[in-house]
């Protein structure tokens, strides 16, 4: 299947190839269709070509106004195009519109959902497990925070301060209690802290981010069970940005070795959270959660008077909090795991192995030049750095960083797009020549999950560098 990997193949040419395919299989998928007799389209749903093509090219003017993050000179926030296997899936898929939410609305797509979704719990180590696709990585730790709260009606629930801001507004949602746990200067959470924390007592369940949205840090979940034969709490994992590179960490060479034995501890976790429209190279609108123990699915016994007539197997409906699902959006992470299999040399690995090895890479460049300060040792592949000033302080950093960030995007020839990321302490402690004058430090963040990421990071960081003398010279 990765016959295609040995001769280049440019991005235009791809989307070449996407011309000639997807008018293909619209045909084939004609035929099917054309098993029914046609019929006469409503007058009220008529509209003629010209119409629509004018509607179109007016759409494309507007979409013009986006940022490129297809390109790899695109290295800001995580953001980037599904692959082409994964739209055209979709696309053909929505031709029919299937829901998920009941085997009735999605009998195709509801097998496809549980097969990607069994890859995945597969992925993590789950023997057993009951989960599903979500619209976002926000609903699915919505759904996983509801099921803790089931367990454990009046007990806390603990993040750290580096987790996703969604959490506290779900515990918010649900009407649970939080609690903050402190990070350590790499952006894990502080162990130490939530011990102290548990010894309150009052702690149900753990949240544990392997991949941090900021910067990627990954919580020590393999110290985490430690604590959990001491103190009895639920272990939830959010791996909404980070989940996939469960499949780099069966060894110590990609990953630092504390960040594989976190990912590898997963497997012992309660549920587990990961967006495949993130690093699953699906378009949005595809999350997912996935429970190890599949009797929480008595939670979510309703009735629907509606809905679930077909099939007594349970229905996708019947254990989500979601109603109605894009059937097309399991169509597209099924499509995409028949060219991209979930494992650690081929597939999706290799693709993360470039984006972690791009990170490694850039990562480097920073710390060999004295000019530039890396906020933490990237743990995935988000890289987060800062101009040494000569005055050292943040406030001084924070107006050069500033400067660099809109020099880069706005350079007329050849433009770079980063992002920036507010820094607060203990993160960047380990610059001790740093002084904290303003409360916090931005620094530049690069998020580089694209795979071409490795080929273009030395030209990126030369154009960062660029953009940052001519401040110098100010
Ligand atoms: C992105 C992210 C979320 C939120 O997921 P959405 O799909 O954007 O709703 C939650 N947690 C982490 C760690 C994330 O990176």
């Amino acid at each position: 299947m990765s016959d295609s990997n040995k001769t280049p193949i440019w991005a235009s040419e791809q989307r070449r190839m996407t011309a000639r395919l997807l008018p293909e299989a619209i045909e084939a998928l004609g035929r099917w269709q054309l098993r029914w007799p046609d019929y006469e389209i409503d007058a009220t749903l008529r509209r003629s070509e010209a119409q629509m093509r004018e509607v179109l090219y007016e759409l494309l003017e507007r979409l013009t106004e986006n940022y490129p993050f297809f390109h790899p000179d695109y290295a800001g926030q995580m953001l980037k195009p599904p692959h082409a296997v994964a739209t055209m899936a979709y696309f053909l898929a929505q031709q029919i519109n299937p829901n998920n939410h009941a085997l009735d609305g999605g009998p195709a797509t509801a097998k496809m959902e549980y097969e990607v979704v069994a890859d995945l719990a597969r992925m993590f180590g789950y023997d057993e497990h009951l989960g599903h696709l979500t619209s976002s990585g926000t609903i699915a730790n919505l759904e996983a925070l509801w099921v803790a709260r089931q367990l454990h009606p009046d007990s806390q629930v603990a993040f750290s301060r580096e987790a996703h801001y969604t959490h506290s507004r779900m515990c918010e949602v649900l009407g649970i209690d939080s609690v903050a746990v402190e990070v350590d200067a790499r952006g894990r959470m502080d162990l130490d802290d939530l011990r102290d924390k548990l010894r309150a007592g009052r702690i149900g369940t753990v949240v544990m981010t392997t991949g941090t949205t900021a910067i990627g840090a990954v919580d020590p979940v393999d110290e985490a069970l430690g604590l959990r034969r001491e103190f009895d709490f639920r272990i939830h994992v959010d791996a909404a940005y980070g989940g996939f590179f469960r499949l780099l960490a069966d060894d110590d060479r990609v990953l630092e070795s504390r960040d594989a034995s976190a990912f590898r501890a997963i497997a012992e976790s309660d549920s587990i959270v990961v967006d495949p429209h993130k690093h699953g190279l699906q378009p949005y609108g595809c999350g997912s959660v996935i429970f190890r123990d599949p009797a929480v699915g008595r939670f979510y016994r309703h009735d629907s008077p509606y809905t679930y007539f077909t099939s007594k197997d349970l229905h996708l409906g019947e254990i989500s909090l979601e109603c109605s699902r894009a059937g097309a959006a399991a169509a597209a992470l099924w499509a995409t795991l028949r060219c991209f299999p979930l494992s650690a040399e081929a597939g999706l690995g290799a693709v993360l192995r470039q984006t972690r090895a791009a990170a490694c890479e850039w990562a480097r460049l920073l710390r060999g030049d004295d000019r530039w300060r890396l906020v933490v040792d990237p743990s995935l592949d988000i890289v987060t750095f800062y101009p040494a000033t000569p005055e050292c302080t943040t406030s001084s950093i924070s107006a050069v960083v500033e400067d660099i960030f809109e020099r880069t995007m706005n350079d007329e020839e050849d433009p770079v797009y980063l992002a920036k990321f507010q820094v607060k302490r203990p993160l960047a402690s380990g610059d001790a020549e740093l002084i904290w004058d303003a409360a916090g430090l931005t620094a530049l963040r690069s998020v580089l999950m694209k795979p071409e990421h490795l080929a273009g990071v030395a030209s990126l960081h030369a154009r960062v560098m660029r953009a940052r003398g001519v401040t110098n010279d100010e």
